[in-house]
């Protein structure tokens, strides 16, 4: 899989890639990533990417020549032909759809992903409406460029890819990951498929710690009830931390009971 990072700032990416699980799929040839300066793509002598915004206000707004210039140079379908290819040019932005889990599955499926970083007050909206094929925001705040955006996209994106963890199933069986009934192979695993819900809680040694021991269950070597008593721990830390993923998670009948014995009164 392709990355073309478009940027003001390409140094910010330097380091990013040279580490861990993204330096090893660099390594193994599962990842491409190039990184872009967009003042290549400008023909003033100051190298212009930015201007005032029309109708006045603060800031400046990157203009779209430059961007439009960059996806041209990176020899992207068409629009109308980028699905087809498995190709797709996503503008980083605060106004954007939510990327979320369900997201990065679907970006794992594309040959090549094209990132369009943001600054300033933004990037002229033309940009969106004739060059970007999705525009997506990483969460309720306001960064100071597209960049850490276009980094988490393609650190969550990358990670699903097959062969760049160790275990592929590994990527299901933790937060957000997919319910058992949408996984190819049910046989294998140690504990549920997240099914929409928040990881269980980990253990390492010491067994005890500042006073605190390691939940005895987990040493019992009984795999069904380590299998639930993980399964409870994910129900509760969703209910605690993230009760609007229950909505669409995927519960049985087991797990219903256990969260309406935390929450009296719910149905
Ligand atoms: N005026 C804009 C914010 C511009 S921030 C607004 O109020 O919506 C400058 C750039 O940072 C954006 O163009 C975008 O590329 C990036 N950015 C800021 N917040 C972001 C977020 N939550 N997700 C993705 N990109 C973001």
């Amino acid at each position: 899989m392709r990355f073309d990072i478009v940027t003001i700032f390409p140094g910010l990416f330097s380091g990013f890639f040279e580490h861990g699980v993204v330096k090893r799929a660099i390594h193994a040839g599962l990842l491409s990533v190039a990184v872009h300066d967009l003042r290549t793509f400008t023909h003033d002598r100051h190298r212009t990417v930015d201007d005032r915004p029309f109708g006045g206000g603060e800031g400046m707004v990157l203009k779209p020549e430059p961007l439009a210039e960059a996806v041209e140079h990176l020899q992207v379908a068409p629009r109308e032909a980028r699905a087809a290819q498995r190709e797709t040019v996503i503008l980083l932005s605060a106004q954007g759809r939510k990327f979320t889990q369900a997201k990065a599955r679907e970006l794992a499926q594309a040959a090549r992903v094209v990132l369009l970083c943001g600054r300033y007050e933004g990037v002229d909206e033309r940009v969106n409406q004739l060059i970007a094929d999705q525009e997506l925001s990483i969460g309720d705040y306001v960064l100071s460029g597209g960049e850490l955006g276009a980094a988490v996209i393609l650190d969550a994106t990358m990670r699903l890819l097959p062969g760049v963890l160790g275990n592929d199933a590994s990527s299901e069986y933790e937060s957000f990951g997919q319910a058992d009934s949408l996984l190819p192979d049910k046989g294998l695993s140690s504990t549920h498929g997240a099914g929409g819900l928040l990881d269980y809680p980990h253990y390492t040694r010491p067994a005890e710690f500042l006073g605190l021991t390691v939940p005895e269950v987990l040493s019992s070597g009984n795999h069904d009830q380590i299998r639930r008593w993980r399964r409870e721990q994910a129900l509760k830390k969703t209910l605690e931390n993230r009760p609007d993923l229950l909505a669409d998670a995927d519960l049985s009948a087991e797990d219903r009971s256990f969260l309406n014995g935390l929450r009296p009164g719910a149905k």
